[in-house]
């Protein structure tokens, strides 16, 4: 069980106070007690001492000889003189012990035979019963002792003070102990409170929470320690923030290089599916010229086919490769300040012939615009756009080609009027060989890389590419670079 301080020195203060109070009124009592008894025996003797001066006057000046004779003829006019002087209760005892006389003899009477022997001896004796003193002294006259004087003094007034000081000094104890106990508590109240607060500071730094410790104000030993504490915790919270943003980066970090590795397996994935279809064209061709070996016919067929498929074999080699270069590599452009018309004019050349064998209208508007870009990148950029524009038109379809400068940014545009793009196609397109359906080409020219090179290099140059649906059917690309 738990025991607070508050209360542990409190109780020990008080009980240490009430020991010492205990202690120092044992000790009064003792004096008083001590100075009682010497001032009522101071008193008793006096007594004695009147009660023998008296005796001895009387009988000097009487004319009895015989002491006893004395003492039996004049004893109850002396216990009487004696009750008078003194206002107790007189006894007289002759030589042998007996009453003679008793000044009160209506009172019961008093057993005294154990001290007698002692008083006829001619000591002082004296003993107490209740709040009553019994008294005895011998009686002499001028040489002999002739009896024994028996004086009862009541005592209850100096009991009665002595139970009254016992009282007071206890109840003085009883009050200083708890007056003791109460303040105690009172005072370390706020130490006690102090502690309780810097507990539960040290059990938020526990708890992983070092926001959460207080600061005590105080300038004693306690507000050093909370000082001490808060500024412990402050080190812990900015270690945790650290540690919590180490971890932060090392989760990116762990999670990036998982993306990096899924990447890696799709891509690797994709190359071996795509590389599998024309090797496996090589492959059956030059099986069938093993076959037939003699066949003419069929030699020139099959090498118009290997042909065709190492071209596209080498081109996706080559479209891999710097797709490969531009993702892991510091791809290096060669920028210069470049006319887009100008370069967009040599790409449609390029691209004419097939265009014209589609039966396909190639529009152009070029307006002065310039960008400081790679010449060899542009070119891969317009020549993969208008690929595509001719590769997915209709047949004697139109291809629009457009260069312009709009907000700051110079503009390439790419729009046809061919099938078009589905909007929840329009992102994945960039992706790596993704493509949205072979047969669309009409052609087995697609291998889903175009795209995501252009994205690349687009980025690369630090410009940005969209693509829209035309509003007379198809698709526009747009491409949007710094000007120069
Ligand atoms: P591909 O070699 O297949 O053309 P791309 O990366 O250039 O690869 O294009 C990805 C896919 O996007 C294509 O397979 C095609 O389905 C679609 N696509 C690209 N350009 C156009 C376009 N102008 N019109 C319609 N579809 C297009």
């Amino acid at each position: 069980m738990k025991q607070s301080i508050k209360f542990k020195t409190g109780f020990f203060l008080a009980t240490i106070l009430l020991i010492a109070i205990t202690a120092l009124s044992a000790l009064v009592l003792f004096n008083i007690r001590n100075y009682q008894r010497q001032e009522f025996e101071r008193t008793l003797m006096e007594r004695g001492e009147i009660a023998n001066d008296y005796i001895k006057q009387t009988y000097l000046m009487e004319s009895i000889v015989d002491p006893q004779a004395f003492i039996h003829t004049r004893a109850a006019a002396l216990v009487k003189r004696f009750d008078l002087i003194s206002g107790l209760r007189v006894v007289l005892y002759d030589r042998d012990g007996e009453i003679i006389a008793d000044s009160r003899s209506y009172l019961p009477t008093v057993a005294v035979e154990k001290m007698m022997p002692y008083a006829l001896d001619g000591q002082n004796v004296y003993v107490q019963r209740g709040n009553t003193v019994h008294f005895l002294t011998p009686l002499s006259n001028t040489n002999q002792q002739i009896g024994v004087l028996r004086y009862d003094d009541d005592v209850s007034a100096m009991n009665a003070f002595y139970g009254l000081m016992t009282k007071r000094l206890m109840s003085m104890a009883g009050i200083v102990f708890v007056v003791t106990l109460v303040g105690a508590i009172v005072f370390s109240h706020p130490l006690t409170k102090g502690l309780a607060q810097l507990t539960a500071s040290a059990a938020a730094i526990e708890a992983g929470r070092p926001k959460e410790v207080v600061r005590l104000v105080r300038k004693d030993e306690l507000g050093e320690l909370s000082e001490a504490i808060w500024h412990m915790g402050e080190t812990i919270a900015r270690q945790m923030n650290a540690l919590h943003s180490e971890q932060d980066k090392l989760r990116h970090a762990v999670d990036d290089l998982e993306a990096m590795g899924q990447h890696q397996k799709r891509f690797i994935g994709n190359v071996t599916h795509e590389f599998r279809t024309p090797l496996t064209v090589i492959k059956a061709y030059a099986d069938l010229i093993q076959m037939y070996e003699s066949d003419r016919e069929l030699h020139g067929e099959a090498a118009a086919y290997i042909q065709k498929e190492v071209s596209r074999l080498s081109e996706m080699v080559n479209r891999v490769l710097r797709l490969t270069a531009m993702e892991h590599y510091d791809f290096q452009l060669k920028c210069e300040v470049l006319n887009l018309g100008e370069c967009l004019e040599v790409a449609v050349q390029h691209v004419h012939g097939k265009a014209q064998h589609r039966g396909l209208e190639m529009i152009q508007a070029f307006e002065p615009v310039c960008v400081y870009a790679d010449r060899e990148a542009v070119m891969q950029i317009a020549i993969n756009l208008l690929d595509n524009a001719i590769k997915y038109n209709r047949p004697n379809g139109r291809i629009t080609i457009r260069c312009f400068e709009m907000d700051q940014m110079a503009c390439l545009e790419v729009a046809d009027t061919g099938v078009g793009i589905s909007e929840s196609e329009k992102t994945a397109i960039f992706e790596p060989f993704y493509r949205i359906d072979q047969s669309r080409a009409g052609d087995d020219e697609s291998s889903g890389i175009g795209l995501a090179l252009v994205k690349g290099l687009v980025e690369k140059l630090g410009g940005q590419i969209t693509v829209e649906d035309e509003v007379t059917g198809g698709t526009r690309f747009t491409v949007r670079m710094p000007i120069a």
